[in-house]
């Protein structure tokens, strides 16, 4: 496995369209190795395969219960609503508040191309919406209310 380079906002794949996978290939389970080790590098939640350059319908997240691969994902259902402060790896050092789903249902396939259905409420509802939305070239700061802020890393913080 190896780190990938995460794209930034203003690169223009993160503005496309993904197109759905196939077949998990030997080049699909390598990649998707490679975004859950560049997600844990840049202690993210969540990570879909254009910001890693690759225009997939593929993404990988862990909000600290395991790691989910969600291919082809597309939301069933959602309900309720949540307000909160969200980032992403593409604009590093910024956040801003936006209005998501308080539960989400979705349906994907897994690594060996078998469909599953999942759910989640509050952070885990809110990483399916951010990273569906990035295959198909959306960014949370278009959904943002006021304006992006600063964030205020703790670098020396112990784990
Ligand atoms: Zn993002």
């Amino acid at each position: 496995m190896a780190l990938r380079t995460i794209r930034e906002m203003g690169d223009e794949v993160l503005t496309k369209k993904c197109r759905e996978i196939k077949e998990v290939t030997p080049r699909i389970k390598e990649l998707i190795g490679d975004m859950l080790e560049t997600m844990y590098e840049a202690n993210g939640v969540g990570l879909a395969a254009p910001q890693v350059g690759i225009l997939k319908r593929l993404v990988v997240i862990d909000i600290g219960e395991g790691p989910i691969v969600l291919i082809n994902p597309v939301i069933l259902e959602t309900d309720g609503s949540q307000t909160g402060e969200e980032g992403c790896l593409s604009l590093p050092g910024k956040s801003g508040v936006v209005t998501r789903p308080n539960y989400v249902k979705v349906r994907a396939f897994d690594e060996n191309m078998q469909e599953f259905e999942a759910e989640g409420t509050e952070l885990l509802a809110r990483a399916f919406c951010h990273e569906i939305d990035h295959l198909d070239g959306h960014m949370y700061v278009e959904k943002v209310e006021g304006e992006l802020h600063d964030v205020v890393y703790e670098e020396d913080e112990e784990e």
